[in-house]
């Protein structure tokens, strides 16, 4: 073993993966700051595998960084040393192994600090090293410092609710601590290039407590949460199990994942593998949302790699508010039915866009509509059985429509669509769409030509949006109404008094009153009132 001359405080670099590899140089960076005042030398301390049998390395190794390259990278992010701890005979990184392997080391140089990134493998390793030391071990740092010889971490306690300052009772003896990698980021430093030390520990006795029997990766199924491009995070806010669908049902029209806070999981209304966090999963979307979600720091942990953050809460003076990109102030459980609403809409239009353009193109390049049946089938994962199952045909012609060997009626068309959950224009041709569109607006113009129309939104006629000023004379009846178009209409009676028929229920509207309604619906409009009535009348079409 070297001898120690100076004061030194160790990170421990894991060098299971890449990521945790990247953790150890956070906590190297702010190892560096801390080191400034004492001052002290900064080691990353690495344990390689170095003489183990080939043959006996774990498939689960295969991510492992090789030592050479991390001793570089250590140095290359200021480490002032590396200390190589080479064990023999280990297959695979065990925190009760490494446990008495870095205790042994802690003994021989005496460091003041040991520092280990927040992860489930680090936590268990410092808490070994610590007890096996019989030293103290500050949990959680956030922040740390070093003030008259004396470590001083910032660790939230009482479950979150409180930041604690701690520090150690014995300030002679070697300190033990876990940071969160998260809140500190690996910088590169020039300089003095450090010195690499390897040092031979033997596979020590005392660590046969524990067999090791196999290992296997995580299942890709299991790993979707974390590579997941959209991640919607449901907390406490969402209130019982039913208002957590809320969640799912936006993550699956967005085509996201589902990620939940604590409470949720404690409450059983999702699965442990869904928890966020500290002790739960990172992630790194390019889009989170976090309804109904305080901001915890043991949960933000786990979301500070996500790019954009937009958080949904009631309470503005949320802390999960200050690390958001996007904050909506709101109650979450009115709000969620209404974006899944508009972003199921908003996909299911682009869908209908891309697969129409596809077509186009498609069909030029000789895919037609079958392929198209059979690409849409797939992206349900469903079998020519489950689309037969959903459509009420057997298999044989569901195999003959992808197959194109004939033209299916609109009926069936209809029904696929409605299985598929997709727009039956989607299988519509250009051409039949541009037909269908001029009939639209030819039919718009006819029914604002009347005199007792004034659009509010002229050259709107194709547009979703459309507003206008409709005029019935006293008690007269205006034409039975109804768009052929799935959407909502609006009307607010302005002057006079109108009667509503709307689906065989009449509705009696006065002035200032106005009523919401699906524009599908069959509705009449009559002046109920011995002067005009006039109405503001806005359509939403999809
Ligand atoms: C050692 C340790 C480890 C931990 N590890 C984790 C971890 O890995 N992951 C984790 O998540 N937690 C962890 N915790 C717990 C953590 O401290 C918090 O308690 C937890 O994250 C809080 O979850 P929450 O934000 O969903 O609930 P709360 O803190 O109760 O927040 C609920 C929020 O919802 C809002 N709200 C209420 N109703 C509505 C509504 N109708 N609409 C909109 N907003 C609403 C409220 O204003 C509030 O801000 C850990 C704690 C400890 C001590």
């Amino acid at each position: 073993m070297p001898n120690r001359a100076e004061k030194e405080i160790w990170v421990f670099g894991d060098l299971r993966n890449e990521r945790f590899f990247g953790f150890g140089l956070n906590v190297l960076a702010k190892a560096r700051e801390v080191a400034q005042p004492v001052p002290a030398k900064v080691v990353m301390v690495l344990i390689g595998l170095c003489d183990a049998d080939e043959s006996k390395i774990d498939p689960v190794m295969q991510a492992f960084i090789p030592v050479a390259a991390a001793e570089k990278l250590c140095l290359a992010h200021g480490a002032d040393k590396v200390y190589v701890l080479d064990v023999t005979g280990l297959s695979a990184p065990r925190a009760d192994i490494y446990g008495h392997v870095l205790a042994e080391a802690v003994l021989q140089l005496k460091p003041m600090l040991v520092l280990f990134a927040l992860t489930d493998f680090g936590r268990e390793l410092a808490a070994r090293t610590a007890s096996l030391r019989n030293a103290g071990l500050l949990a959680d740092c956030l922040d740390l410092r070093i003030e008259n010889g004396e470590v001083i971490a910032s660790s939230p306690s009482w479950g979150g609710e409180i930041m604690a300052e701690l520090t150690f009772l014995d300030k002679h003896k070697t300190g033990f601590a876990t940071v969160q990698p998260q809140v500190h980021h690996a910088v590169k430093a020039r300089g003095v290039p450090g010195a690499v030390e390897r040092i031979p520990v033997k596979c020590p006795d005392g660590a046969n407590g524990i067999k090791f029997l196999s290992s296997e990766l995580e299942p890709a199924e299991h790993r979707k949460l974390e590579e997941a491009e959209v991640v919607v995070v449901g907390g406490a806010g969402l209130g019982n199990m039913d208002d957590f669908g809320l969640v799912r049902e936006l993550a699956a029209a967005m085509g996201g994942e589902v990620g939940a806070t604590r409470p949720p999981v404690l409450q059983h209304w999702v699965d442990k593998d869904r928890l966020i966090g500290q002790t739960g999963k990172n992630v790194r979307p390019g889009l989170l949302l976090s309804v109904g979600t305080s901001g915890a720091v043991q949960y933000t942990a786990g979301i500070a790699e996500a790019k954009t953050i937009v958080a949904i809460n009631r309470d503005k003076r949320s802390p999960i508010f200050q690390i958001a990109d996007f904050g909506i102030v709101t109650d979450a459980r009115a709000f969620l039915p209404i974006l899944t609403t508009k972003i199921k809409q908003v996909v299911m239009r682009k869908m209908a866009d891309v697969l129409c353009e596809q077509k186009g193109s498609a069909s030029r390049e000789g895919e037609g509509f079958g392929a198209k049946v059979c690409k849409l089938r797939e992206a349900h994962n469903w079998s020519m059985e489950d689309l037969a199952k959903a459509t009420g045909q057997t298999p044989e012609f569901i195999d003959q429509v992808e197959n194109e060997k004939f033209s299916p009626s609109v009926g069936f068309l209809l029904t696929l669509a409605k299985a598929l959950n997709v727009n039956p224009g989607t299988f519509l041709s250009k051409a039949e769409k541009d037909i269908i569109q001029d009939q639209r607006s030819k039919a718009f113009i006819k029914r604002t030509r009347n005199y007792s129309y004034q659009t509010l939104t002229p050259h709107a006629e194709s547009d979703h949006l459309r507003a206008f000023m409709i005029t019935i004379e006293s008690r007269q009846i205006h034409k039975p109404v109804e768009y052929k178009h799935e959407g909502e209409e609006f009307i607010y009676v302005m002057e006079g008094e109108l009667e509503v028929t709307l689906g065989g229920k009449t509705h009696h509207l006065k002035r200032d009153e106005s009523i919401h309604f699906n524009s599908d619906i069959p509705h009449k409009l009559k002046s109920f009132s011995n002067e005009d009535t006039r109405c503001l009348v806005i359509l939403y079409t999809v």
